[in-house]
């Protein structure tokens, strides 16, 4: 189980962000643009963390508030403590991985997330086919937009032979020592 110290620490080491700064005023969650949404806003989630229960933390991580997140910003620029909220949500989501607590509804975001990293490893951009087949893919929607294929195409919005940049083992290799390396996971 958790506990406060655990959580707190983490968090802390991970982020530079001491949670038990934030004094509730409210403001990051006035000038969220996606509050309304969230499963809770971001001033709440502030105030589970600083609770440090392990129920509290399981609620987060099963949330939908730290995948809405758009890391815009707006709280980060309107917080009188300058708490970086947005690297919060970062760690979170890791954790939500990590800990395999996913919200229902994030997995058609991690699916568009895995399948855009896809894209820059082994291309070195975007190449939207390779993108739309492997978002499709990890979320069955086989069928869903299919018709617009044929327009985008025509239009010169999909290039079939995907572009790619000459150095990709240097792609490759920023991979390795970062999202594909076990040593940068969250503990
Ligand atoms: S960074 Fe996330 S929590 Fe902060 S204002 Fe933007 S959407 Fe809301
Ligand atoms: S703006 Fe900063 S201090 Fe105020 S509730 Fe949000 S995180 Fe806490």
């Amino acid at each position: 189980m958790e506990n406060i110290n655990k959580i707190s620490e983490d968090l802390l080491l991970h982020t530079s962000v001491d949670v038990a700064r934030c004094y509730q005023c409210g403001k990051c969650t006035a000038g969220c643009v996606l509050a309304s949404e969230m499963d809770f806003p971001p001033s709440y989630l502030m105030r589970l963390l600083q609770t440090g229960t392990a129920e509290n933390y399981e609620r987060i991580l099963h949330s939908n508030t730290i995948w809405l997140c758009l890391n815009c910003e707006n709280c980060l620029g309107r917080c009188p403590m300058e708490i970086d909220i947005p690297k919060v949500m970062d760690y979170l989501r890791e954790e939500s991985l990590n800990k395999k607590k996913l919200h229902p509804d994030a997995k058609p975001i991690v699916a568009f997330h895995k399948s855009f990293l896809d894209s820059i490893k082994y291309t070195g951009r975007l190449y939207e086919v390779g993108l739309i087949a492997g978002f499709k893919t990890r979320t069955f929607r086989l069928t869903q937009d299919l018709k617009l294929a044929p327009k985008m195409y025509f239009n010169g919005k999909l290039n079939l032979i995907p572009e790619t940049i000459n150095d990709r083992k240097g792609i490759r290799e920023i991979f390795a020592k970062t999202i594909d390396n076990p040593k940068t996971k969250n503990k």
